[in-house]
């Protein structure tokens, strides 16, 4: 759904009310739920108000500028606006669209916006790092699913250990795809939707060519781009679920079981933003946790799908700095209150964004490696 002046778009776009309701958790006006708009407290920074500067757009009244740049990427595209708002606006369409214009006309919130999207256009991946050399592959005909690692897992071998214990001990014949390639999902975020179509169907036909009949992704951002956003780019065959669910499965069918002793731990859980609010599948997440014998779950107030984002969506990282400052402390200190002794998440830019904020006040867990020192 590009900005354009196509009627039934505008008519959309035009549904917004300014009730910023977008702002605040359902029936909890007291509790922010945008960091966008928590940073800097003006509607033009909200899911809202950046559905009115897309109208500006369509009216000729917002010109492609670095401050217009500014707005659109101060914000991590955490879905909590459009899961907030009552008459259902979809805002990350429109947040997607008011980047992707300003893109087309050259314009950039920063220098590493720029970079990271002149690495996608030239060499087809955010270049963070190559692909561990894992010895996972088993005989393509006996392959019962593929594991699609992400971006982020590709940093360091050290990453997959728990996922690989849990492999091993499922007895799992799982493969990986050699030069695995990027799912498009950083170039739709960053506001160049061509690119994203043209990364998207490579990877489509590289998935569909491997013959397995499902896709276990390691990262929530891949999976719902595989799930949601590939269905405008062809069609993938295999079924697609994230690790959570996987685990969940084996230890629902006893491919792996835990240890009924293990040492007492508190933890709370971060909802990550595109397992809980971008696909609703965030439940499999206390459905594992509550299976660990000796851990307590205490959850944060704002969690399920009012969590507040963790700050790192969306490569604010880099691309807003101030804005991820200020959200993953936010975060921390919201975990903090809650007196556990540890903080466990399920996708990698949670990991990184809540373990960079958290330091040594709050150990911060892969669900994946929690389960792997649990195991009987
Ligand atoms: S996006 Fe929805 S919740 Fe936000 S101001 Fe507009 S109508 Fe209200
Ligand atoms: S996606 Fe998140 S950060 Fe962006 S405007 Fe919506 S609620 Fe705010």
């Amino acid at each position: 759904m590009p900005l354009s002046r196509d009627a039934d778009y505008a008519t959309y776009l035009y549904t917004c009310n300014r009730c910023r309701a977008c702002t605040t958790v359902r029936d909890r006006p007291e509790l922010p739920v945008c960091p966008s708009f928590d940073h800097l407290g003006f509607f033009a920074y909200s899911g809202g108000g950046k559905g009115y500067t897309a109208q500006g757009v369509l009216e000729g009244k917002v010109a492609p500028t670095l401050e217009a740049a500014k707005v659109a990427m101060h914000c991590t595209l955490c879905h909590a606006c459009a899961t907030m708002c009552p008459p259902g606006f979809e805002t990350i369409h429109f947040i997607r669209d008011l980047r992707a214009w300003l893109v087309s006309h050259g314009v950039y919130a920063n220098a590493a916006h720029h970079r990271l999207l002149e690495n996608l256009r030239t060499k087809g991946n955010l270049t963070w790092g190559q692909a561990p050399n894992l010895t996972l592959a088993a005989e393509s005909n006996e392959v019962e699913a593929l594991l699609f690692l992400g971006c982020r897992f590709k940093l360091s071998q050290s990453a997959l250990d728990g996922v690989l214990k849990i492999v091993h001990r499922a007895g799992a014949k799982v493969s990986v795809l050699e030069d695995e390639p990027c799912c498009g999902n950083p170039a739709l975020e960053l506001g160049d939707p061509e690119l994203f179509i043209r990364l998207a169907e490579k990877t489509i036909a590289r998935l569909n060519a491997a013959g397995a009949e499902r896709i276990i992704t390691l990262c929530p951002h891949c999976t719902s781009t595989l799930v949601n956003d590939y269905l405008e780019a062809g069609e993938l065959k295999p079924e697609v679920i994230h690790l959570s669910e996987w685990i969940a499965e084996l230890l629902e069918e006893g491919r792996i079981g835990l240890a009924e002793t293990g040492p007492e731990l508190s933890v709370s859980l971060h909802d990550p933003c595109h397992l809980t609010r971008y696909l609703e599948r965030g439940e499999v997440l206390r459905q594992v946790l509550e299976q660990v014998p000796g851990l307590e779950l205490r959850e944060i107030e704002r969690s399920g799908e009012s969590a507040y984002c963790c700050g790192g969506g969306s490569f604010a990282l880099e691309v807003a700095p101030e804005l991820w400052r200020f959200a993953s402390r936010e975060r921390i200190q919201e975990a903090r209150a809650t007196g556990v002794q540890a903080l466990v998440t399920a996708c990698p830019y949670c990991q990184d964004s809540l373990s960079r904020a958290g330091g040594k006040r709050l150990e911060v867990i892969p669900l994946a490696d929690l389960i792997a020192g649990r195991l009987d």
